[in-house]
């Protein structure tokens, strides 16, 4: 019989489950051109109102994974797993974790993405090293992968191409926040990319992607269900936004920040309790130790042996960096020409902070997109950034800028001062949520 799109997406508009075979064709016919964009932007929308159901998201999110490439690591001896966060600011566990994960005995094919609007990406941050390179050829890749058991490098154009045609629909049709569409589009990446186990941080407040707990958990859930319903080991933690993670935020400053951590020069606490703790998971999950616990000691001896920075050396200068990063760090990220310090107007407590408003003070500086393939300035940003709860008066700044100009310097301090909010108390948050298990493995 004759393959017609419209009759796929008259069955979703009309609010019914669609067979996974019709959901593998239409997805098949992106690639092959049977499927106009507009079409699929129709479904899109369809989807954005109806909805899918956990049969319907398996099948998508495996039908865009076999859109492409699909890692087979199967010539390593030991689990291969990853992290993916939905994102956030001053969120650079990714650069701590990969080698933590690779010291602990992991493999860590780690395909990360570049930051849009507010929230950062851990390319651009890798991208603040003279010379790595986030696009290696496949058997450079393979082989950083296999000697120093973790690379982070940019996305790859045969991996999952079906979500690269369908987030660029999504991004122009009002269809991105759709919880069954964005479960597809992260899994058939993370798919692609040959894991056996995957840790999910999904970030909820004010500088996340969902900003409430509610809308968190339902994204963080789908995602766990789907993953392991597609034969992938997965859990998740939901971990807080409210304020940024690390005390550092632009692209330069995450990695000197992230450096001064793996060394123990410097190491935000709030960062250390949640890099440690996904650590752990992934360790649990993918049979390296019997339980969280284990997970946690494993991963502090990674940390505090000087294991994970030797990793993270390793893999800089396998990937092209300077073979002398980690203590020549200074001589090698540039500094911005502008520093100074930012002061509160008033004396107080900070009560709150608007994340995602301290996210686009960074863009304001120059150091984040507001279009995708913009040029970006990766010695700006903040660091210093006080936490909730600190204690501001004029001697106490609320975060140490660094800036191109004076006229951005001006914009973002403008901006980072409004997203401070001062009072007499912080709430007490806790920094995870919650934790999102996978589904019992059936007795066979
Ligand atoms: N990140 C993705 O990779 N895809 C989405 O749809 C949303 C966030």
């Amino acid at each position: 019989m004759s393959f017609l799109p419209q009759e796929i997406i008259l069955g979703k508009r009309d609010g019914r489950a669609l067979p996974p075979a019709d959901i593998a064709r239409f997805i098949a016919g992106l690639g092959d051109g049977s499927v106009s964009h507009a079409q699929a932007a129709a479904l899109a929308m369809a989807v954005y109102f109806r909805g899918m159901d956990m049969p319907e998201r398996v099948a998508l999110t495996l039908a865009m994974r076999d859109s492409g490439t699909v890692l087979d690591w199967s010539d390593l001896d030991g689990p291969v797993a990853d992290k993916h966060s939905t994102g956030g600011v001053g969120d650079n566990v990714s650069l701590m974790l990969a080698p933590i994960l690779a010291a602990m005995g992991m493999f860590v094919p780690m395909i990360s993405g570049r930051g849009l609007g507010h929230a950062g990406g851990t390319l651009d941050k890798f991208d603040a090293i003279p010379g790595y390179s986030t696009s290696p050829d496949n058997a450079l890749f393979r082989r950083v992968v296999r000697e120093v058991g973790c690379a982070v490098i940019g996305q790859t154009a045969d991996l999952a191409p079906a979500d690269k045609t369908l987030y660029a629909i999504r991004d122009v049709t009002g269809t991105v926040e759709s919880v069954p569409l964005i479960t597809a589009s992260i899994l058939s990446k993370k798919l692609a990319a040959g894991l056996g186990a995957l840790i999910l941080d999904v970030k909820t407040g004010s500088g996340a992607f969902m900003p409430t707990l509610e809308q968190s958990r339902e994204l963080a859930q789908s995602l766990v269900d789907v993953a392991n319903g597609a034969g992938l080991r997965t859990s998740a933690l939901i971990t807080d936004m409210n304020q940024p993670l690390a005390s550092a935020a632009g692209n330069g400053l995450e990695m000197r920040n992230a450096v001064d951590f793996l060394t123990g020069k410097h190491q935000d606490a709030r960062l250390r309790e949640v890099t440690l703790a996904l650590a752990a998971a992934l360790a649990e999950l993918s049979g390296v130790v019997p339980d969280q616990a284990a997970g946690l000691e494993l991963a502090e001896g990674a940390l505090t042996s000087g294991r994970a920075t030797e990793r993270f050396s390793r893999m800089v200068a396998a990937l092209g960096g300077p073979t002398d990063f980690v203590e020549q760090m200074d001589r090698h990220l540039a500094p911005a020409p502008l520093v100074r310090d930012v002061f509160a107007p008033e004396e107080g407590v900070v009560a709150s902070i608007d994340t995602r408003g301290v996210g686009m003070a960074v863009v304001a500086l120059g150091g984040g997109r507001t279009s995708p393939g913009e040029t970006i300035d990766h010695r700006v940003g903040f660091d210093h950034l006080l936490p909730l709860g600190a204690r501001v008066d004029n001697r106490t700044p609320i975060a140490r800028l660094h800036a191109r100009d004076a006229a951005s310097a001006d914009e973002a301090e403008r901006r980072l001062v409004a997203a401070y909010r001062l009072g007499e108390t912080a709430p007490d948050q806790p920094l995870i949520a919650a934790v999102l298990p996978p589904p019992a493995t059936p007795r066979t």
